[in-house]
């Protein structure tokens, strides 16, 4: 079924985001939208809130305050199916999290039988198409541990849009591999925005963020400090937190 029916709604809206840890508010009020087809990144020092944001997005950390809405669900109603939603929802993390006792192939549709409920042969077929997609056709017989780092994220990646998901959500998804496997998972990111798939990702990588990305969200202290588009985020900030930061990473 696509998904890229429902017209010109936001498929992300965080009103107000509150998340606390305890005593610690660690979001502190964020309102952000993700329209159709959009790219945002999200930058900002380590603690500053990033992966906390994202997780809210799919309600693997319960917000403490605030609404999200995801396609049009308030997922922080008591009442919302989160699976129903969840499944719509493509996450890539930092650590790959494959299966290590599945092959590729098997680690592309475990999720597509078991949560999707699609038949065999179907799933097979989807999976192969996106390892195609990210450059790994050939590989759907290996095990994890048999791929580079880079590799194993690229499976990943291909796990996620087997479920044939309306937003991916990645979380640093270059952070852990080693720099000349940066590339490849970066061009398989880029080849995905050009389709046109709605995608909010955290990312320190400032060239992915000032060619790809629609909007550059800054982060600091659970706030959202500056957003706007790249050429202005990135190469002419107006905040100067946004500015000290940039200049530790650029
Ligand atoms: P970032 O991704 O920007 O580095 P995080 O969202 O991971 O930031 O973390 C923001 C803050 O929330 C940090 O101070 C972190 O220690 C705290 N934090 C994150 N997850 C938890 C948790 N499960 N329990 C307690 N504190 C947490
Ligand atoms: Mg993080």
């Amino acid at each position: 079924m696509s998904a890229r029916t429902t017209g010109s709604e936001p498929v992300v809206q965080l009103d107000g985001l509150v998340k606390r840890f305890g005593d610690v508010e660690v979001l502190r009020g964020i309102d952000l939208q993700v329209a159709r087809g959009e790219v945002v990144c999200v930058i900002g020092p380590s603690g500053s809130g990033k992966s906390t944001l994202l997780r809210c997005v799919n309600l693997l950390e319960q917000p403490s305050g605030g609404r999200v809405v995801v396609r049009g669900t308030d997922v922080t109603d008591p009442d919302c199916d989160i699976d129903a939603v969840r499944r719509h929802v493509g996450m890539v993390f930092q650590a790959f999290n494959l299966f290590p006792h599945l092959t590729v192939l098997e680690n592309c549709t475990v999720a597509q039988r078991k949560v999707a409920k699609v038949g065999k042969e179907q799933a097979q077929q989807r999976a192969q198409h996106h390892l195609g997609r990210v450059g790994l056709g050939d590989r759907g017989d290996a095990y994890p541990a048999q791929l580079s780092g880079g590799q194993q994220q690229r499976v990943a990646i291909a796990r996620a849009l087997s479920m044939e998901p309306d937003l991916m959500l990645f979380d640093e998804p270059t952070s852990a591999l080693d720099p000349e496997l940066v590339g490849d998972v970066l061009e398989v990111m880029r080849g995905l925005a050009d389709e046109g798939m709605t995608m909010l990702v955290v990312t320190h990588e400032m060239a992915f963020a000032r060619q790809v990305a629609d909007r550059v969200v800054f982060m600091d202290g659970g706030v959202v400090v500056e957003e706007g588009p790249p050429s202005q985020v990135v190469d002419a900030p107006r905040e100067a937190r946004t500015r000290d930061f940039l200049d530790r990473v650029l």
